[in-house]
């Protein structure tokens, strides 16, 4: 029997898709949504921002590396306030461009003020982030209390411990493995590996940030939510007890 590519759906955040395909059977990075060219990762930490914060129109989003498609669009266009940033060392911290589509930042060292955010989305941020301790703190730091930090992060290593690819010291990368590069829609030399992450991202943000951490998996073809690494990670900051 052929493979099926082609699924007739609604896609959850454009709502227009009505048809998700695929190339190959590798459908993380190729089952588009016929409408707004999303993938799945992107429907699934969409469907899962909709699903713990329906009310997210209303609130304050830092996105860092958005896409320019899918879910980063629908919060851009339709968040209260939503603010995008980049990291360029070459540029002063916390400045944006010219076009003021992105605020300069580097997610380990923010110039953002403590509690700044009611939602921290990062999509395959992580495993490209040399200090992932210090980002996942300055995440739980500019996060304000009933916040949280929503994530997608490929957690290839699934059951087996979370394994270093590449260091920096003394400004200098250091390569443990042979050096592996995603696509980045700012650069064409891609975006370097870091961590090769596995379930046990879930304790080290724990340990790093205090955030409640855990992680949601969809399955639903319906909604053009299928593909292997498709997990999202919900970090939520707690509220002070006097408020709960
Ligand atoms: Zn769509």
């Amino acid at each position: 029997m052929a493979d099926q590519l082609v699924f007739e759906g609604i896609c959850p955040i454009c709502g227009a898709g009505r048809r998700f395909e695929a190339r190959s059977r590798d459908f993380r990075n190729h089952l588009k949504c016929s409408g707004c060219r999303s993938i799945p990762r992107e429907r699934a930490l969409f469907a899962v921002v909709e699903m713990y914060y329906p009310d997210w129109q209303t609130l304050t989003i830092h996105e860092s590396s958005p896409a320019m498609r899918g879910a980063s669009e629908r919060f851009r266009s339709q968040a209260a306030n939503y603010v995008a940033t980049q990291y360029d060392p070459t540029l002063a911290p916390g400045v944006f461009d010219k076009a003021r589509e992105f605020r300069n930042e580097n997610l380990e060292h923010q110039t953002f003020q403590p509690e700044s955010f009611d939602l921290v989305i990062t999509q395959d941020v992580f495993e490209h982030v040399f200090r992932p301790d210090l980002a996942i703190a300055e995440i739980a730091r500019t996060l304000r209390p009933g916040g949280a930090h929503i994530c997608t992060v490929p957690l290839t290593r699934r059951d087996e411990p979370s394994r270093r690819r590449a260091s920096l010291v003394d400004d200098e990368v250091i390569h443990h493995l042979d050096p592996q590069y995603h696509g980045n829609p700012i650069s064409k030399d891609g975006s370097l590996v870091t961590v090769d992450w596995g379930f046990d991202i879930l304790e080290y943000f724990a340990r790093h940030s205090g955030l409640a951490t855990s992680m949601v998996l969809i399955d639903d073809i319906e909604r053009g939510i299928r593909a292997r690494y498709n997990e999202v990670l919900i970090c939520r900051k707690s509220l002070p007890a006097a408020l709960l």
